[in-house]
């Protein structure tokens, strides 16, 4: 199980602010929504390797980016 402490302490890297919920084995950002898989208790907080939420198909689409809140490097 990830600690509900260290939990507490992780915020999305995307706007590095908005607070993450547990949802079965990943944790979900509460504001724009892309899914981090934990993995032997250890949260993958890659963005690039997280699921994003329906409807988003780049990094770009996310919500905290689209309101300027979040940068993204587009290659
Ligand atoms: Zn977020």
């Amino acid at each position: 199980m990830v600690s509900e402490d260290l939990l507490a302490l992780l915020v999305c890297p995307m706007d590095q602010k908005s607070s993450l919920r547990r949802e079965g084995d990943a944790l979900v950002c509460t504001r724009c929504g892309p899914r981090f898989a934990i993995k032997d208790d250890i949260p993958n907080m890659l963005i690039e390797e997280a699921e994003l939420p329906p409807g988003c198909d780049a990094l770009t689409d996310l919500e905290c980016v689209r309101s300027g809140d979040a940068r993204v490097d587009v290659p």
